[in-house]
């Protein structure tokens, strides 16, 4: 999975609707300190799921959408739109879109999802919000003192199989209520002998 295209608007200070392409190979960003590099990188684990504010650096999910500045008025949403490119070569779109009072909303080529769909389409791509491949600053340290749980975690994720375990979670959910079922089943059958 490739990521071709980054679009922003109103997401932290980025107020202004702003496209940033990525072209194949190595891409670097430049900028003064200040001018928004970290917050590119937010943007992108923000739209592929991000549920914890702190990694986001604020301390409500709110605080995503650009406060105002001396001379502008905040925003009352931000929406951020990921164009990917697949292994298949098909073009997927993934926009996330958060409103003051209102929440988050997640589509997928238009469609409203639900979270859980986003997670497993990264996760399938061995990416995601989590991703190690994804490091902010701050998690430099937590990388080199992650337990050996977390580093297994960590490999898995690159491994691409992380997908695979939530599904058979559900699958093992979906198992228990049907054993439920049987059993209840069970019961109404020797009722009626
Ligand atoms: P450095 O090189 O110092 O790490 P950087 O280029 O990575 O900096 P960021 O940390 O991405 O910069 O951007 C910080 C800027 O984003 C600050 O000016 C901050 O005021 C602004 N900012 C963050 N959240 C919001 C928000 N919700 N509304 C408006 N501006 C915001």
């Amino acid at each position: 999975m490739q990521i071709k295209r980054l679009r922003l608007s109103g997401f932290k200070s980025f107020v202004d609707p702003a496209d940033l392409r990525i072209e194949p190979g190595l891409t670097g960003i430049v900028g003064p300190n200040g001018c928004g590099k970290s917050n590119l990188l937010e943007a992108l684990r923000w739209t592929m799921g991000e549920t914890s504010a702190r990694s986001l650096r604020g301390a409500g999910m709110e605080d995503v959408i650009f406060a105002g500045t001396a001379t502008r008025p905040q925003r009352d949403f931000a929406e951020v739109s990921m164009l990917l490119e697949t292994d298949d070569a098909e073009e997927t779109e993934v926009v996330r879109r958060i409103e003051r009072g209102a929440g988050s909303a997640y589509r997928i080529d238009g469609r409203d999802v639900r979270a859980k769909n986003v997670g497993l389409l990264f996760a399938d791509a061995a990416t995601g919000a989590h991703s190690p491949a994804l490091v902010s600053q701050n998690r430099i340290g937590a990388v080199i003192a992650a337990r050996p749980a977390e580093r297994r975690a960590m490999l898995e994720e690159a491994a691409g199989i992380a997908g695979l375990h939530v599904r058979r979670r559900d699958a093992e959910a979906k198992l228990r209520a049907t054993e439920a079922n049987l059993q209840r089943l069970d019961e109404v059958i020797a009722e009626q002998d």
